[in-house]
């Protein structure tokens, strides 16, 4: 059975433009090593938001090195990148965008959730490329809730949509670059959660709303229980009825040296990034408008 390593608290709240008022639960300046594959989470909302006629969110900016996973839970978010991918998602969608060698995006609140306002909630996930991949091209894989599998988990403790990696024989909808589970799990209070994972990968779960017990330890809304890697099995006491997602993966052990939205793994191919960027490498967005 797994033992917790450490619970991990938000390193605070910003806002990511003007769109996405965020609480940092972890970042590649933090527990990097800890939670590798994973770079860094944001946890959007929940907010309300009136309606309005304003492109709310954040402009064109790069990325490079990693790719960033947007999970809506409630409102609606549009995306565009200078490599040609796009779209607007909505509850229950995914975005996982691969940067890569780079590209410009911009993301911003969809047109149609702008219109209407209402509650506002997402996680932005970034997962790390192996040294060998961070130069491959860019890609954007939009899913839609239709095709993210929900499975019943065992003792009636809820259901699970394999968005990554795999439970049992069910695939998750999203092509990866090294072996990783990322599951948006729904917890019913008074249940016990059995999971198993891969021995020897990093593995957390975050609650974003709800309350479980891990071991001795209690884990409420904005926390994050990190495992030890030793172990198959992961075991939560649910509390309250929860919202959880499920990281876990084979840790890259590589070195991560970031710059704000380019991570790779030496100095140099940071100066690179800039360079590349500031020299136009990156593209440009194409306006279908
Ligand atoms: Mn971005």
């Amino acid at each position: 059975m797994k033992k917790v390593a450490f619970i991990k608290r938000s390193n605070g709240s910003h806002w990511v433009g003007d769109g996405f008022p965020v609480k940092n639960i972890f970042s590649y300046t933090d527990i990097a090593e800890k939670i590798s594959p994973f770079l860094m989470m944001d946890h959007a909302g929940p907010a309300v938001f009136p309606p309005t006629k304003q492109k709310l969110g954040v402009g064109q900016h790069p990325h490079r090195g990693f790719e960033t996973v947007t999970i809506v839970y409630q409102g609606g978010v549009t995306h565009r990148d200078s490599a040609g991918g796009g779209g607007s998602i909505g509850p229950g969608d995914v975005q996982w965008m691969t940067a890569a060698s780079g590209l410009i995006h911009e993301e911003f609140h969809s047109e149609d959730f702008a219109r209407q306002g209402g509650p506002f909630e997402m996680i932005q996930l970034w997962v790390n490329l192996p040294a060998k991949d961070k130069m491959s091209a860019p890609g954007y894989q939009g899913i839609t809730a239709e095709n993210i599998v929900h499975v019943s988990l065992a003792n009636d403790a809820g259901t699970a949509r394999i968005i990554a990696g795999a439970f049992g024989n069910v695939k998750g909808a999203a092509q990866t670059f090294t072996p990783m589970n990322v599951w948006d799990l729904r917890l019913n209070a008074g249940r016990t959660l059995s999971l198993t994972l891969p021995s020897g990968h990093t593995a957390a779960l975050y609650v974003l709303s709800g309350r479980l017990t891990v071991g001795t330890q209690t884990v409420g809304a904005a926390e994050m229980v990190v495992m030890e890697r030793e172990g198959t099995e992961l075991l939560a006491e649910v509390t309250e009825d929860a919202v959880v997602l499920l990281l876990s993966g084979a840790p890259l052990n590589e070195s991560i040296v970031g710059h704000g939205p380019f991570v790779m793994n030496t100095r140099a191919e940071i100066m690179q990034a800039m360079q590349d960027y500031n020299n136009g490498k990156f593209g440009q967005i194409v306006s279908a408008s």
